[in-house]
This record gives C-alpha cells, structure tokens and sequence, in this order.
C-alpha cells in the first residue's frame, strides 16, 4: 500500500512537473545566449568560466541606453565621450588570455563602461581599473556598484603609471591601444603573471598580444590583429582621437 502511494505521489509530482512551464527568457538572457554560442563558443572561446561570465554580464546595461537593444551584436559600440565599448569576441578572447583564477588581482587600463571590468569581476573578486576621463570614471564605477560588482575598484587617473599601491598583479588587460608595452605595467606583473595589450599606433591595425611574465621578462605568445582606440598618454598633444564610424546606429 505504502509503495502504491509512493508510486502515485511520484507520478502525480512528474506530470505536475511537466505541466509547469520553464520561466520565460527575458530578451536580454535569449540575447546572451546567442551572442555566446555564435559569437564566442563559434569562435575560439572554450573556457567555461569565461562562457558563464559573459552569459550573466548584462552587457546592454553599458552601452547608453538609445543603443541597448544593438548591445549583443558582433561588434564594438560607441559609449561617449568618443569611446567604444569592445566587440564581445575581443572582450572574451582577452579574459580568456589572462587565466584568472579565483582571488588573482588583475588590472584593467581603460575602463570606458566598465563591462569587461564586470566579467573580470565574476571570475575573480580583486578587480581594480582606471580610466583616464573623469565622467566616463564615474558612470562606469556607479554602473558596477548599481549591478552589484562592489569589489570592483574604479580609479580616475593614467594607466601608463598603472596602479603601485596594488601591485603585483596576476594579469593586467589594457583595452586601448599603446605605441609599446607602458614598463610601469611590466613591473607591476607579478612572476608568471599575463599582460593582454593591443600596440600599434592610433588608426592602423594593431596587434593584440599576451605576453607571460617569465624569469622577470615578458615572453609574447600569442597575437591577433586588432583595433582599438589609443591609450593616451595624457601631456602629449591630443590628436589621437579616433573618430569610430558604424553603419546603421541611430544617431
Ligand atoms: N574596457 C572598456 C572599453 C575601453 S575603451 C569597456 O569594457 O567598456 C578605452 C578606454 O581607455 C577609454 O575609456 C579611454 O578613455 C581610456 N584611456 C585612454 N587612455 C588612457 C590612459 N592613459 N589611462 C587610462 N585610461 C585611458
């Protein structure tokens, strides 16, 4: 009797299960999800956390808002103050590139939005990033905080000086483009620790390069042709603006 009733529970409890419905995607999620099984999982991105970070990161939180629903398109978009917030691949590729294990301090040079300072943040919780201008500094540190990423440490200043008081780092990503390596941001790699850099000059195709830090000098392995908007160094005259025109964008 015991069992007949055990059997009934349970399939009173498989047919109740098939009739509730799987709670709906909102257009955002369904966006994630396509943008990391084309754009990333098509592509060379294979690391799992790195999969799961860029899935949760709710990239259309970042751009301004007239831009949110193009967020999740394979490309890099405008975010003010003549910035671009990087094609997802790019972003991914260079998370991938910096290893980070739980509890690695890692350091961004260029905030700009501060999305890939969210997707550092959900693989490690020693994130520190500075960005050269100071509104773009403060809209990006109150979007973090808004979306919860309050261990994420926003900085306004130059990232040529990197950031001493933190050093040394696991990884240090630089998401504009420097003539070469800032050797503030050598020293401040730790032993064994990635620098993930686009060097080039301002305009032309760059290079992307990871190099690992190793018997106290950096060793390039691996590159990818890229474009970015240039690393400023500020005191120098300013005409490195990059005007970054896309097709199709509301004005
Ligand atoms: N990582 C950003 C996009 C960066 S765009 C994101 O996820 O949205 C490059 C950023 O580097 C711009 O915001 C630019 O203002 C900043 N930048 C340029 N020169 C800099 C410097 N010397 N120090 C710090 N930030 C700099």
């Amino acid at each position: 009797m015991a069992s007949h009733l055990h059997f009934f529970c349970w399939v009173l409890m498989a047919v109740a299960g098939l009739a509730t419905p799987l709670p709906a995607q909102t257009w955002d999620e369904a966006a994630r999800e396509r943008m990391v099984a084309q754009q990333l999982k098509g592509r060379d991105i294979t690391d799992s956390r790195v999969l799961a970070a860029f899935a949760r990161v709710p990239r259309h939180r970042f751009v301004p808002e007239r831009l949110a629903s193009l967020a999740y398109g394979d490309h890099p978009l405008p975010i003010g103050s003549e910035q671009t917030i990087s094609q997802p691949y790019i972003v991914a590729l260079m998370t991938q590139w910096a290893e980070l294990q739980p509890g690695d301090k890692v350091l961004e040079i260029g905030a700009g939005s501060g999305y890939q300072a969210a997707i550092l943040a959900e693989l490690t919780d020693q994130v520190f990033t500075i960005e050269l201008l100071p509104e773009l500094a403060k809209a990006a540190a109150d979007r973090l905080k808004a979306l919860g990423y309050h261990q994420v440490r926003v900085k306004t200043g130059d990232g040529y000086q990197g950031w001493p008081r933190e050093a040394p780092f696991a990884a240090i990503l630089v998401t504009a483009a420097a003539r070469q390596v800032p050797p503030a941001l050598e020293a401040q790699l730790r032993e064994g620790g990635r620098l993930v850099i686009p060097v080039g000059p301002p305009g032309l195709p760059q290079t992307l390069i990871r190099y690992r830090k190793t018997g106290g000098k950096l060793t390039e392995e691996a590159r990818l042709p890229v474009r970015f908007v240039p690393l400023v160094q500020p005191g120098s005259q300013k005409d490195e603006g990059l005007q970054i025109l896309l097709p199709g964008l509301p004005p």
